[in-house]
């Protein structure tokens, strides 16, 4: 299927005319039709051709009793992020959670499992973004920890003692943002990655790792390819969302 033919339909998976199709499809296709027809309505926003789909009054009504979306987006709570716009889709569409640097805590975790378990989601979408604050953040409280840990050593080797451990100290912090986006960014530069981009993209990696690793639920919903899970990042400037593969 070609993504022109998604076209006008939009994301349609929750509407009325897509469930009898759906219901023949495997649950992968039926995951990679759904992330096919979010990128089309990407790539509507980006050039300025939205169509705002399933935003009219009868489309509401027609959801006032259920709702079937096709995706979880789980992206940064950026006011210029907002995943129903970036992905020109309507009411029903997308179960959405957003979060500062789209960081997880339980109740993400529990929000994504009522997705996957309870609404059936075949997919989940991670969506960080280019200049994304809650990433900066975590690199001013990684070099303030770097920073201390150094100040406090009395020698050079004790300050080396200081950072061989600093992923456990980056742990150990009260600060989630260190621990989440700072613990990110370290990871990023200890693979000798300096770009702020690639900081963004090893902390997409990182989230959708650690949404795995923390669910039983989602871990069960991957094993019978009942769920795919993408990383994208979203681009202020072209308002493109970058594919991320791992
Ligand atoms: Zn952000």
């Amino acid at each position: 299927m070609t993504d022109d033919q998604f076209d006008g339909n939009a994301c349609d998976g929750a509407h009325d005319g897509y469930d009898a199709a759906g219901a023949q499809e495997s649950h992968e296709s039926t995951a990679n039709a759904t992330w096919s027809r979010m990128l089309a309505g990407n790539r509507r926003f980006a050039e300025g051709k939205a169509e705002h789909p399933w935003q009219d009054p009868q489309t509401r009504e027609s959801l006032i009793d259920r709702q079937n979306p096709d995706a979880a987006v789980l992206s940064c709570a950026d006011s210029r992020v907002s995943p129903e716009i970036v992905f020109d889709a309507g009411l029903g569409d997308l179960f959405t959670i957003r979060t500062a640097g789209q960081i997880v805590d339980d109740a993400v975790i529990a929000s994504l499992e009522y997705a996957v378990d309870k609404l059936h989601v075949s997919l989940i979408a991670v969506m960080g973004h280019e200049s994304c604050a809650a990433i900066d953040l975590g690199a001013r409280e990684l070099d303030a920890m770097i920073a201390a840990a150094t100040d406090d050593a009395d020698c050079s080797i004790e300050a080396a003692d200081q950072m061989a451990d600093l992923d456990e100290r980056i742990a150990a912090s009260d600060s989630i943002i260190l621990r989440e986006a700072g613990m990110s960014v370290w990871q990023a530069r200890e693979a000798e990655l300096d770009d702020h981009a690639d900081f963004e993209r090893v902390h997409i990696a990182r989230t959708i790792e650690e949404i795995v690793m923390r669910s039983e639920v989602i871990q069960d919903a991957l094993a019978h390819d009942r769920l795919m899970i993408v990383g994208a990042r979203y681009q202020l400037e072209s308002g493109k969302v970058e594919v991320l593969s791992f």
